[in-house]
């Protein structure tokens, strides 16, 4: 156990989980960006359980307009005293859109900056940020100056702003609330404890599909295998990361964001049967954990709900029946990603700024069949050697850095594409 003494344990993290939250109007409003992906479909699937709690007033995609519009039809027969305001990212789908006048919607028109609009005007008091990359970083901030609840599922917005999204959180009287199921079970270990009491905190990992395979294997597997996770089911993006461990090392830097906890006292053990969503340990050596089955829908709704345990129709924890409840040590050396996220994390500024956009860069490569599995840790690490350095203050300075890192990484893929 490490015993750092003199050395802060926290500083005022996002999540302030020593107070009480705001109470917000009932029923709710909600903007979702994100709407199509996994985790607005099932922020729709949570609305859906409680139609008289929940209200959906916007809503975002980026090209799937036909899921959009079956979400519409739906939300109006749901809810038929609103008309939600949506914005569609990408022109040639947001044209297809806009050719169906019949939708029960108002199109917001534009560019750039089409996501913060959407968040300005939508009239919502939650955001559901279901983004996935660095896309999410602007409209978190706008939902941080308008002081609404933030219900966070984008952890790239803390990667690579969570200085920028705490100052305005300060500023603007926002709330963020983690929708990530390990955060969200730090979030339920933590809450009403002052801030001296907490000793670490412990992330859990699935470990991935290859957490059993060997090193000189890795090279060589198939996109197929990649996505083919053991254990949650999620978009292509984060189950790429799960498998590197990227999406670990990401939520390192996000805890340590969130709960203002010094990156020494945030460890990750690998736990195969995501059972256990993650630990507290106190400083008296007591650990609390919260445990559930694998279900996105639970972090979700305690986050919207503002930490409200609302009924929900999910399968229950069967302790009888010998939950996978093992751990062991993550292999480092097989996956390069964690380290490469906790060293950015430590060392700030623009090195997790670079790390993340290299990543998704990668990520695309690979997704796209252009490089291989092992390739992704190799150009996020020669992008970091290599890329801007020193402090980013502000929004201009973290898009710079984020684009600077951008154009490095995909030379560097393309030195290594096969
Ligand atoms: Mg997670």
């Amino acid at each position: 156990m490490k015993n750092n003494a003199g050395a802060p344990r926290t500083r005022a993290g996002l999540y302030l989980f020593d107070r009480p939250l705001k109470r917000r109007p009932s029923p709710l409003r909600l903007v979702l960006l994100g709407a199509t992906g996994s985790i607005g479909l099932q922020t729709l699937d949570v609305v859906r359980s409680h139609p008289d709690k929940l209200k959906v007033v916007g809503l975002s995609c980026r090209t799937q307009v036909d899921a959009m519009g079956r979400i519409l039809d739906e939300l109006h027969a749901l809810q038929p005293e609103i008309t939600p305001l949506v914005a569609v990212t990408e022109p040639a789908a947001r044209d297809r859109l806009a050719g169906r006048p019949d939708l029960p919607c108002r199109l917001l028109a534009g560019e750039p900056g089409l996501l913060p609009t959407l968040v300005r005007e939508a009239s919502a008091h939650c955001l559901v940020n279901g983004l996935v990359g660095a896309v999410g970083l602007e409209p978190t901030l706008a939902a941080a100056d308008l002081g609404l609840r933030i219900a966070l599922a984008n952890k790239e917005t803390l990667v690579m702003g969570g200085d920028l999204v705490a100052a305005a959180v300060a500023a603007g009287g926002a709330e963020v609330l983690p929708v990530d199921s390990e955060h969200a079970a730090i979030a339920q270990c933590l809450t009403g404890r002052p801030a001296h009491e907490v000793g670490r905190l412990i992330l859990t990992a699935s470990g991935g599909p290859f957490r059993t395979l060997p090193a000189e294997d890795l090279a060589h597997v198939s996109v197929q295998q990649v996505l083919d996770h053991p254990t949650w089911k999620m978009g292509p993006k984060i189950t790429v990361d799960s498998a590197t461990l990227m999406n670990k090392g990401l939520e390192v830097i996000e805890a340590h964001h969130l709960f203002g906890v010094a990156y020494d006292r945030i460890d990750v053990v690998v736990h195969p049967g995501s059972i256990v969503h993650s630990l507290v340990e106190f400083v008296d050596g007591a650990v609390l954990a919260q445990l559930g089955t694998p279900d996105m829908r639970v972090p979700l709704q305690y986050a919207i709900s503002g930490q409200a345990h609302w009924p929900l129709g999910t399968d229950r924890l069967d302790l009888i029946g010998g939950p996978d409840l093992h751990f062991e040590a993550p292999d480092t050396d097989r996956f390069p990603c964690l380290a490469l996220a906790r060293s950015a994390g430590a060392a700030g500024g623009a090195a997790p700024v670079v790390l993340n956009a290299a990543n998704e860069v990668a990520v695309a490569a690979l997704l796209a069949g252009r490089i291989g599995f092992t390739d992704i840790g190799a150009a996020v690490a020669e992008t970091l050697a290599r890329g801007p350095q020193g402090p980013v203050p502000d929004l201009e300075s973290v898009l710079e850095a984020d684009r600077l890192a951008r154009d490095l990484a995909a030379e560097i893929i393309a030195g290594l594409a096969r």
